[in-house]
């Protein structure tokens, strides 16, 4: 209940921070240097759009982003203020995206499912692996949901969150493993692995078939999950679900073949299942090779 609650919370940070990155990124960067530069003496909201005021990432209070009414708390509360106001803005009474309750779910799902389904005894060590995840799994969330409505994975989202995954796993590798040396090399191959084919890719393609930013990716999936045979597994359903996803739409004509996709939200996603369910397939995998 307590994981549910925290991710259904995650994920509403989720959907405001792909918000505030957006209105950032797509704002003039002068009004970002007044801003940034100093709080207090805030542009007067009267000279400008009120959707070039908020700026501020982490602080401030969240707005409508029809009619940029504040909201007040009853009005965030993850999934149920949706449903309760049945999908619009109790202000304008303009539709709200589908999209907050459906980030909210997933958080929560993600927390729960990680914890339940965590390949190993949570001991100490393993208490390190499963908080850095968590809390890279939000990161992670809001790559992907930028990268499905904007189709690029932002700086300011990717680099943090690659913090939080090497940072775990590093703390993890210095102060749990057993083999520490075999443990780094590990880690090593397998950022080689997630990120180093899609330099390849890129370099072969000078960019045509893969963006820049799956490669940054590549350092976040590589570092979560610090073994290479599991980052081949991870781009191969990744893979595999991204081509299960496209052919409905290329038979239904909603899609054609030259058009660009995001890869990232494929990614994402099959690391989180390779991460919780990896072993056993790569140990099967394992002994049909012997
Ligand atoms: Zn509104």
């Amino acid at each position: 209940m307590l994981l549910a609650g925290l991710g259904l919370c995650f994920g509403s940070f989720v959907n405001a921070l792909v918000w505030r990155v957006r209105q950032q990124a797509i704002s003039p960067p002068s009004l970002r240097l007044r801003w940034t530069g100093n709080k207090q003496k805030a542009i007067n909201s009267k000279d400008l759009p009120i959707t070039h005021f908020q700026f501020s990432i982490l602080s401030g209070r969240s707005q409508c982003v029809n009619c940029h009414h504040l909201l007040v708390s009853k009005d965030l509360v993850p999934v149920l203020s949706w449903l309760f106001l049945r999908g619009r803005c109790r202000y304008c009474q303009k539709p709200i995206s589908v999209q907050y309750p459906l980030v909210e779910i997933a958080g929560a799902t993600v927390f729960v499912a990680s914890y339940y389904f965590w390949p190993l005894h949570i001991a100490a060590g393993q208490w390190v692996l499963l908080v850095s995840w968590l809390a890279t799994s939000v990161g992670l969330l809001a790559l992907a949901v930028y990268d499905l409505r904007w189709m690029i994975l932002p700086s300011r989202i990717l680099y943090p969150t690659l913090a939080l995954a090497l940072g775990g796993r590093l703390a993890y590798i210095l102060f749990f493993a057993q083999d520490k040396a075999r443990s780094f090399w590990l880690l090593g191959l397998s950022v080689l692995v997630a990120s180093g084919i899609f330099w390849v890719l890129f370099m072969i393609s000078s960019g045509r078939w893969i963006g820049y930013g799956d490669i940054r990716l590549g350092l976040i999936t590589g570092s979560v999950l610090a073994s290479p045979a599991k980052s081949f597994l991870m781009i191969f359903l990744a893979s595999v679900l991204g081509t299960l996803f496209v052919i409905p739409r290329l038979i239904t004509k909603r899609q054609s073949f030259s058009s660009k996709l995001p890869y990232g939200p494929w990614l994402i996603l099959s690391t989180a299942l390779t991460l919780l369910f990896g072993e056993p397939i790569i140990d099967w995998y394992t002994q049909l090779l012997i």
